[in-house]
């Protein structure tokens, strides 16, 4: 059984109040929780304030974004180890506003991957295809040469201490969700690709679908056997909406 993982990206969200009045609901909402993982992954500068209003609590903080490099002159960066200080113990890695907006490569995201596991943090890979190339029948080749992509930076025994998210770029803040059946055949996609490598490693990752996910529609994609979580953006700033897909998760862990 894969526990689910209930991660939010804030994305460059909120000022020092916001952040704390976010982290505080989510702390005190999810209380009772007791299966699901929560993640929430604040912009670096909220990073110390949440580490001390999440201490020794049941959710767990994360960074949105690191560099390849472990220290030196690589001026507006930030390391796996500085992360790693701050309290974190996730970092999202080549989400499509990255790949979009930052050129990040498939060979970049890889070394990102790298310099991660080897600060002791774990990297949530996120992969998507976009409309035109759904629309067009690519949506398994997109996933399988992103994936691929990452492997042959990483090789695949990397992907022990890895997420997954599967993000179609079309529904992110769009308010347009996959159809659980859309989502659960690219997870079921993504897992067979992995197992072609390794079977144990596609037994036991966690693949999180991501885009427009909220509280109406969270037990639906949560449901499906190869979706083991959500990352979410927009509802991950709500905490009724959060909070309520975190409990989505932890129903459905059974
Ligand atoms: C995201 O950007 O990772 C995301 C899933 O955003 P949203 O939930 O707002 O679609």
């Amino acid at each position: 059984m894969r526990q689910p993982l209930i991660a939010g990206n804030w994305k460059m969200n909120g000022t020092k109040a916001s952040a704390k009045s976010l982290i505080s609901g989510v702390v005190v909402g999810v209380t009772d929780l007791s299966k699901a993982e929560v993640l929430v992954c604040p912009p670096f500068p909220f990073l110390s304030l949440a580490e001390s209003l999440l201490a020794g609590g049941r959710v767990q903080l994360g960074a949105q974004n690191l560099c390849t490099e472990a220290v030196g002159a690589y001026t507006g960066e930030v390391s796996a180890d500085m992360l790693a200080e701050f309290g974190c113990r996730y970092v999202i890695c080549g989400h499509s506003e990255r790949r979009q907006y930052y050129g990040e490569t498939d060979s970049l995201i890889g070394k990102k991957l790298l310099a991660s596991c080897r600060g002791g943090l774990r990297p949530i890979l996120c992969v998507g295809e976009s409309l035109d190339q759904r629309e067009q029948g690519q949506t398994e080749s997109v996933l399988a040469a992103q994936i691929e992509g990452v492997i042959a930076e990483t090789g695949v025994d990397l992907f022990e201490q890895v997420e997954i998210a599967y993000e179609p770029v079309w529904a992110i803040g769009t308010g347009r969700t996959a159809t659980p059946e859309q989502a659960q055949a690219a997870h079921a996609f993504i897992r067979g690709r992995i197992g072609e490598r390794s079977p144990s490693i596609a037994a036991t990752i966690r693949i999180l679908y991501g885009g427009s996910m909220k509280a109406a529609n969270a037990r639906d994609l949560l449901s499906q056997p190869d979706i083991d979580g959500g990352l979410i953006g927009g509802a991950s700033l709500v905490v009724d909406d959060f909070v309520a897909i975190c409990q989505a998760g932890d129903l459905l862990a059974g």
